[in-house]
């Protein structure tokens, strides 16, 4: 009976959240107030005079939201929530502008890019004099023969590809080695080729390439194989402040962008400790879902842990498996052999064998499994292997997730309904990677990121951007969802489009659903984290084809300005 009694004292306690939902959101202002007298809560911020897209399917659209101690305390109009406030409470204007919930990137590697924004030259720039002054700078605070490294190059996206030349003008003295993002060819200077041994009478590696001009010399560019003799004169092996320092610099990246919760997808206990840490330090700015790789697993369940431990900031996410390899490199799994390859139809990366046991282990341990599969053949196998475990040993509700699951058939999208997985789709690589496309050829295209498909089936894929293959910014997945559009103006598979709404659902609610946090986040609703976003232009009415533009004005996390621009 004691234990009966505290319950309901409890209960009671917490009701304001749920009292106010109620009132606010269906009763009106007069019951509420009453509440809120009771238990002497008052806003500490008010934004109002906004134009807020809450993804609620009960109050789509407010004007004015009052939030208190983090959390969302009340949505409604300018007049209901400025009559909560309170002496206290502050008051901001928000002139009109969109509102939404914080983004949610379903699958990137933010930790790792972290690191490697700390200690790597980023090449994302169209002109290759942009991309030698950087690496100039850094030769200048790099002593003469350690390695200067750039990454997030990308070759199509310069006039001309680099060449040994262009990096020796700007830094002869230090072995440079730039890696294109999609992560197998490189691009090095004469110092880098000198120090690696190769000349341009070294044999041609074995599965690998080291390019030449027309003269026969080399001229920097190295493939797949041939970086291996580069990648020793990189290593690097990151300290535990590294992934404290990289997570903080990530964290802070990511909510200019707009993206407020990420998940993590092949983290480890070291990764896992740079979030915590980070957040020790006051440094971790965006909520992280942290899945584990595979070689932990083993670690983490004699520990104890399973998914879900940790809090609203750093939480355990899935196990992660592979089934293939990737869609920008060409080695997805296909069940049609690539367009200009005969031959190839894509790399499996695990047997079915291994596949199967570490996710029956995984499961039985209650952990959520992520499995990673692009190809058409690989996600058929993964959804084999989920079926196979719901009828050996079912669990409710374990919403599996299928990473990136990418090229799609009838046949597979019913299979990912009746056994309840949730596919995790690449939200920009139409607009990022129009480059790649052809690689699939148009036929195969109207199938891939199915966005369309998934969802008239009932099923509601999250948005991810799997940084740093393509970035991590909300504005450009929308546009590519909704126009179906490259960057060069190609469109590709135009009946998957969606429409804005749908998109951004996607990218918030469905994103938070994945992660088991539908509760906590996703949607602007009374009792929900304060974690939202306000844009320069409205998403809502921008023209799709200029969403790229839309900049993000202010990002809040629980309650706190995490970005003002
Ligand atoms: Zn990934």
């Amino acid at each position: 009976m004691t234990h009966g009694h505290d319950l309901r004292l409890f209960r009671t306690r917490s009701y304001p959240i749920r009292l106010s939902r109620r009132a606010f959101v269906a009763a009106g202002l007069g019951a509420a107030a009453a509440a809120m007298a009771k238990w002497q809560v008052e806003p500490d911020l008010v934004l109002y005079n906004g134009a807020i897209w809450t993804v609620s399917d009960r109050v789509p659209e407010v004007e004015a939201i009052a939030i208190s101690g983090g959390r969302i305390m009340a949505v409604g109009t300018s007049a209901e929530m400025l009559a909560l406030a309170g002496t206290q409470t502050r008051r901001l204007d928000l002139g009109k502008k969109r509102l939404t919930p914080g983004f949610y990137d379903a699958h990137a590697h933010p930790v790792f890019s972290g690191v490697e924004h700390l200690r790597n030259v980023a090449c994302d720039k169209s002109s290759i004099e942009a991309i030698q002054k950087d690496i100039r700078e850094r030769a200048a605070k790099t002593p003469a023969g350690k390695p200067v490294l750039g990454f997030l190059y990308d070759d199509g996206k310069t006039p001309q590809p680099l060449t040994r030349w262009d990096l020796d003008k700007a830094a002869p003295d230090h072995p440079v080695m730039v890696t294109h993002r999609g992560g197998h060819t490189m691009f090095v200077n004469s110092l880098a080729l000198k120090s690696a041994g190769i000349t341009d009478g070294t044999p041609q590696p074995e599965h690998g390439q080291y390019f030449k001009d027309a003269n026969g010399k080399l001229n920097g560019r190295i493939a797949d194989a041939g970086m291996e003799s580069f990648a020793k004169l990189a290593a690097y092996e990151p300290s535990r402040a590294d992934f404290r320092q990289g997570t903080a610099l990530i964290a802070k990246m990511l909510v200019a962008k707009g993206v407020t919760s990420a998940c993590d997808a092949d983290g480890s206990p070291a990764t896992v400790q740079g979030v915590q840490d980070a957040r020790d330090a006051g440094l971790l700015k965006v909520r992280m879902y942290n899945h584990i790789g595979g070689p932990d697993l083993d670690k983490m369940i004699a520990a104890g842990l399973h998914t879900g431990f940790g809090d609203e900031w750093v939480r355990l996410g899935a196990v992660k498996l592979y089934a293939d390899g990737s869609i920008s490199e060409r080695t997805a799994w296909l069940s049609e052999p690539y367009k200009d390859m005969p031959e190839f139809r894509g790399l499996q990366t695990s047997s079915p064998e291994d596949l199967y046991t570490s996710a029956r282990k995984a499961h039985l341990a209650g952990w959520q499994i992520g499995v990673h599969a692009n190809g058409d053949l690989a996600i058929d196998r993964v959804l084999s292997v989920f079926e196979r475990l719901q009828k050996e040993a079912p669990r409710r509700d374990p919403r599996f997730r299928i990473e990136h699951c990418t090229l799609l058939n009838a046949d597979l999208i019913r299979r990912i309904g009746a056994v309840g997985a949730i596919p995790i789709p690449f939200a920009g690589y139409v607009y990022f990677h129009g480059d790649v496309m052809h690689f699939y050829g148009e036929e195969r295209t109207r199938h891939m990121f199915a966005m369309r498909e998934l969802i008239d089936a009932g099923i509601r894929p999250p948005l991810s951007s799997d940084y740093t293959a393509s970035p991590s910014d909300p504005v450009m997945w929308l546009q590519s969802l909704v126009t179906r559009t490259d960057y060069q103006g190609h469109t590709w598979g135009a009946n998957q489009r969606i429409t804005v709404k749908e998109a951004i659902r996607a990218g918030t609610l469905d994103g938070a659903t994945a992660s088991y946090e539908e509760h906590i986040k996703g949607t602007l609703e009374p009792g929900k984290l304060a974690d939202l976003v306000v844009w320069d232009q409205d998403l809502l009415s921008t023209d799709p084809s200029q969403l790229v533009n839309v900049k993000v004005q202010r990002t809040m996390v629980g309650g706190q300005w995490m970005y003002e621009g």
